[in-house]
């Protein structure tokens, strides 16, 4: 039966329940992770090796986290690092038992490894740790050591199930996985692989997978064809793919290792960009878009009504966008610049253009508050132009979305400013031309594909306030064109952004003090700390009073926040723009959008606790007019030390590890005004999956590669990717055969294109 079903399916790739051990329950729980095909299986790289050389005894671990706290008593050192390392044991398991009661309940399980023994400790889930283990059993543990009353502790450390334990016979349970705790004494390696609770259940922990994953090689591992042409593989010198994951799975010595790894992850980024490099080939073959006249009076009279002239870069890339419109290719451009750095202006004379040829645009940015904000912006730069322009949001009366959509179908409203409201079904555009997507990465690919289908191939200007670092814009935006605004108008001067402490607060109110006495104004900023927001709306309330009353009594402080309504929002800000307010008491609120060239202080309290991107937003609120802008950033490190201390060794942990981040993000503020520079710490602080919030952001995943780390891979591949089909855009060379045919297999409908070649 199953060779017959395999035959059916030669030249796809092989569902995983044909793999020996998997089966309905097993590859419902893969299929959850993503992995349906056998290829996805061998794509699921170990999360490390264990050899000989990365253990630690138990004895020779106890001496060093002993020194290493004398150290720290002195100040010398953090304790528990093990000179930076994070260690691993290997010992079998001795006893286990539940300790304390109800929410102080803890699971303790001894290991011992014949040179001592030391502590595993689990706060919580203390009934499913009860059963998940067995005496006499194999651990590989790592965690960060601690000692606990004189014992030595991992506390929630991560481990692998090497062996199990030996039947009284002598007779193992599981032949294999003896054999891997065979292995670590002759000097092999062990993969160990990532699992979780619920994988663990349907028997793949770390052993689990290491067990399908080796009879899936031994099985399976002739099946799979190398499709990377051979010119690429013997100009990167990479290995074979089925020697690739032999070698990342059952390394033989760490070379074979690394270069599994590497064939790995090159094929992962060269799958990804060679789509990305046929996409983008074949949309600039097509000439289905619009092409406008670029020549425009409304353009033209918007940018004579300017105060200022436009910097250098925005002349350039308004240069750039109006050769795309003009083209009759459809345009799919990225606009990246710093906040601040004028996007608005530039995508408004796009908009114009598209106006004056009888075409609608749509303006769209991701929130409600900036939707409203640029629909302000807009109108006013737009002054008495004739061109009408509507705000579509979710929180409007019914009447008044009937009469916006009305103008929208009509044709009567040229611009249309909105959130994600204007992907809704009852949207339809009499002819829409233009979209302006501003802050693209809170929106996903797929979302820009559906707007995009509200018009005939509209040209679509994708703008980013945060800047994305440039191993990111090639995997993500790798099919856009990209125009970077690189220079800030003439009249601002870099902001001074300095660190103090809570103890210096004295001094940094004075400070604050004598700016306003010479006429400036200030904002104070106040993370969300706590999980409810009306507690911190009342923190934030009672600071505001404390501010008042004690150290400003003779100013004008006024609180802004998130619950209040936009009627409440927009009268205190128009105090704080009329200058009847000096100080800006504000949430995060402030974050985006608001524009006072007066504001030339920006207090951050709490400075620890906010992300950088987010500290870059804050203090592009400032420095927007002429005169010196300050950023001052206050912290508690009092605070860090003290939970640091506090609670169970693994609060503490946690504590230190915030700490250290929140040090990086703060050095890198202080050091750098540079958006990209911060951008790319904020990108290897917070990893690529965290960046964007992956899922609905429609970011690639990548297995085994990370595009930070890998960086050099991924541009590697994508140059490959980019050349090959450069020269072969149909992929029709011999060499490319094999290639073509394992796109068309995976992606049918998407890359019918191939087809037609
Ligand atoms: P961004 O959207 O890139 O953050 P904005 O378009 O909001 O920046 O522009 C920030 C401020 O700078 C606005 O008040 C805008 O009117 C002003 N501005 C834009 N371009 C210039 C320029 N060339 N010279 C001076 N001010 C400018
Ligand atoms: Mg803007």
């Amino acid at each position: 039966m199953k060779s017959e079903a395999k035959a059916e399916t030669k030249g796809q790739p092989l569902p995983v329940q044909y793999v020996k051990g998997i089966g309905p329950r097993r590859s419902a729980a893969l299929e959850a992770i993503g992995i349906r095909t056998v290829l996805d299986l061998y794509f699921y790289a170990p999360r490390r090796y264990l050899d000989r050389t990365s253990i630690l005894a138990i004895r020779d671990l106890r001496r060093e986290v002993s020194r290493e706290r004398l150290e720290a008593l002195k100040g010398e050192a953090a304790p528990g690092f093990v000179g930076g390392r994070t260690p691993t044991v290997v010992g079998q398991i001795r006893s286990f038992r539940v300790l304390g009661f109800g929410a102080k309940s803890r699971f303790v399980l001894v290991l011992s490894d014949g040179t001592g023994s030391m502590q595993c400790v689990w706060f919580g889930g203390v009934h499913y740790w009860k059963h998940a283990f067995a005496v006499g059993e194999t651990l590989a543990v790592t965690g960060q050591p601690t000692f606990f009353g004189g014992t030595l502790q991992f506390v929630h450390p991560e481990f692998d199930r090497i062996a199990p334990p030996e039947t009284e016979e002598g007779s193992p349970v599981d032949q294999t996985a003896v054999d891997w705790g065979k292995a670590l004494h002759t000097g092999g390696f062990v993969p160990l692989y990532p699992s979780s609770q619920e994988l663990a259940r349907v028997g793949f922990d770390s052993a689990g997978f290491r067990r399908v994953i080796y009879s899936a090689i031994k099985d399976h591992l002739n099946e799979v064809e190398d499709v990377l042409p051979p010119d690429i593989r013997a100009a990167r010198r990479l290995v074979s793919l089925p020697d690739a994951i032999r070698m990342a799975h059952f390394p033989r010595a760490e070379e074979e290792m690394e270069r599994g790894l590497a064939r790995l992850k090159y094929e992962e980024f060269f799958q990804f960009q060679i789509k990305l490099a046929l996409k983008r080939r074949w949309s600039r073959e097509k000439a289905d878009g619009i092409p406008f006249n670029v020549r425009s009076s409304l353009a033209r009279s918007l940018v004579d009504s300017l105060p200022f002239e436009l910097t250098r870069a925005q002349t350039r890339v308004v240069r750039e966008i109006s050769s795309d419109m003009e083209s009759a290719k459809p345009m799919n451009r990225l606009l990246q610049g710093d906040v601040g750095s004028g996007k608005t202006v530039v995508s408004l004379i796009a908009m114009l253009i598209a106006i004056e040829n009888g075409y609608q645009a749509v303006f769209m940015a991701p929130t409600e508050i900036l939707a409203e904000q640029h629909f302000k912006t807009l109108s006013s730069l737009l002054g008495r132009m004739p061109v009408t322009i509507r705000l579509l949001v979710g929180a409007q009366r019914t009447t008044l979305r009937r009469d916006v959509l009305e103008d929208v179908r009509s044709g009567r409203a040229g611009i249309v400013v909105g959130t994600h409201a204007l992907f809704e079904k009852d949207v339809e555009f009499a002819n829409l031309g233009f979209v302006v997507i501003d802050e693209q990465h809170r929106f996903g690919v797929v979302q820009r594909a559906s707007l995009r289908q509200k018009g005939r191939n509209p040209d679509v200007l994708v703008m980013t306030a945060t800047p994305i670092p440039r191993t990111l814009s090639l995997t993500l935006y790798g099919d856009l064109d990209v125009s970077v605004i690189d220079e800030l108008p003439k009249n601002r001067k870099p902001i001074k952004t300095v660190l103090r402490d809570e103890s210096q607060k004295e001094a940094v109110y004075q400070f604050v003090r004598d700016q306003v006495n010479a006429g400036r104004q200030a904002y104070f900023v106040y993370p969300l700390i706590e999980e409810s927001e009306k507690v911190d709306l009342k923190a934030a309330t009672v600071h505001c009073a404390e501010l008042q009353e004690k150290v400003f009594p003779d100013l004008r402080l006024a609180l802004l926040h998130g619950r209040m309504t936009g009627e409440e929002k927009d009268s205190v800000m128009g105090k704080f723009v009329r200058k009847e307010t000096d100080i800006l008491v504000a949430t995060t609120v402030i974050e985006v959008g608001i524009d006072v060239s007066n504001a030339t202080v920006m207090v951050v309290e709490n400075a620890e606790r906010f992300g950088l991107a987010q500290l870059h937003q804050l203090r592009g609120r400032v420095g927007r007019g002429s005169d010196q802008s300050f950023c001052i950033l206050l912290t508690s490190s009092w605070n860090a030390r003290r939970a640091a201390r506090a609670g169970t060794p693994e609060a503490a942990q946690l504590a230190l590890d915030q700490h250290r981040l929140a040090e990086r993000r703060l050095a890198t503020i202080v050091e750098t005004t540079d958006g990209f520079v911060i951008a790319e710490v904020d990108l290897e602080l917070r990893g690529p999956g965290d960046y964007f919030g992956t899922r609905q952001s429609g970011m690639p995943e990548f297995r085994v590669g990370n595009i930070v780390a890998d960086a050099t891979i991924l541009q590697d591949a994508r140059a490959d990717a980019f050349s090959l089909v450069e020269h072969d855009p149909r992929l029709l060379a011999p060499d490319h055969r094999a290639l073509a045919e394992s796109l068309r297999s995976t992606f049918r409908g998407q890359l019918a294109l191939l087809e037609v070649g």
